[in-house]
């Protein structure tokens, strides 16, 4: 078995659910439940022990994508979210994700040393992430809090556009270069996580917005669950001058699992085969390198291969990955070593 550190979930946003619905959500991550793809028992049982945890608030207007006769779709961006409300939602998945820790069911990671005990102890490794920083203010007072709750990663925006900058549409085919990129809140937010060390997460956002990050941010650029654009032209995705500005700046891509950023026609389709998850990985390394790609899954955020299925079938890729000839050192990196020092990077610890 393989150990596995992945860079995107919305776990979070599962739990959250079940708690307005009525769930004791820490015995049904503790326990398991079949519901969605992570819970303690599906994780040891996969391999997984650890990830980023997005803090998301969710957009409920979002229309559904209809693909045409051809398969083309365009989803219009979300609606912008008032901050108030997107403040308690991101209190309330952030208050979870403390409860977790409380009652042992994961640790809440703050450094790298604390995945590294978290590994050793057996315990999930959990990286408080935020996608979308709606519940954050332009005074920034909300980021020192969340900073202190255990947030170490954020991406400005998701696909929705907000005060510090623009995000892609779900949308196929189509450019990722579809707006404006960072507002000059945006500016002061990358700052202050440069400052803080929290890592700049680049998936959702605008080409615009990508660029002016890798100019304003010193650290690594990562995408933490985009694919190649090359390979599927979906806004979501990194064109070939992104993945080589990633390689130039010590990054790393994460693969995301989503059928609809795997498979050449776009479609929303389980029966997605694990050699378009391969086709991907190859890609990304002969683009960033052995050191720029790792997997960031969406689990529990989006329809996945069924040959996945959860996180207990995380192996059946660690498979494929071996049967396509990586193996060794270069599996650790792809599995979990390339986000180990990613996250020591933007956190200043080397
Ligand atoms: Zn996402």
């Amino acid at each position: 078995m393989h150990a596995v550190f992945d860079g995107h979930n919305d776990v979070l946003l599962r739990l959250w659910r079940r708690e307005k619905a009525g769930g004791d959500v820490v015995a049904e991550f503790m326990e398991g439940t079949q519901q969605g793809h992570i819970d303690l028992p599906r994780a040891r049982a996969g391999g997984l022990v650890g990830g980023l945890c997005a803090i998301y608030v969710p957009s409920g207007d979002l229309a559904l994508k209809r693909p045409d006769a051809a398969g083309h779709y365009v989803t219009p961006l979300a609606a912008p979210l008032e901050r108030e409300p997107s403040l308690d939602t991101a209190l309330e998945m952030a208050a979870i994700a403390l409860r977790l820790e409380r009652a042992g069911g994961w640790r809440l990671c703050r450094s790298g040393d604390d995945i590294h005990e978290a590994l050793g102890e057996e315990k999930f490794a959990a990286v408080l992430h935020m996608e979308g920083c709606e519940a954050i203010g332009p005074d920034l007072a909300a980021l020192e809090v969340f900073y202190a709750a255990g947030l170490r990663s954020l991406g400005p925006v998701w696909s929705r556009n907000n005060i510090f900058g623009h995000g892609t549409p779900f949308a196929f085919p189509m450019s990722p270069d579809t707006g404006p990129g960072l507002t000059q809140a945006g500016r002061e937010l990358v700052k202050a996580c440069n400052r803080l060390g929290i890592l700049i997460d680049l998936s959702h956002i605008t080409e615009r917005g990508f660029w002016d990050i890798a100019e304003l941010s010193d650290q690594p650029l990562v995408a933490s669950h985009s694919n190649p654009h090359a390979l599927v032209p979906v806004a979501r995705n990194l064109t070939d001058r992104q993945l080589d500005a990633i390689r130039e700046r010590n990054g790393l891509v994460g693969l995301n699992f989503a059928v609809t950023m795997l498979r050449a026609d776009g479609r929303e389709n389980a029966g997605t085969p694990l050699s378009d998850l391969v086709r991907h990985i190859d890609y990304l390394v002969d683009k960033v390198g052995i050191d720029g790609v790792a997997l960031g899954s969406d689990f529990d955020g989006a329809l996945i291969p069924r040959e996945i299925g959860s996180a207990a079938g995380l192996q059946n890729l660690v498979m494929a990955l071996q049967d396509a000839g990586y193996g060794g050192a270069e599996l650790a990196k792809l599995c979990r070593e390339n986000w180990l020092r990613v996250l020591r990077s933007a956190w200043h610890e080397g």
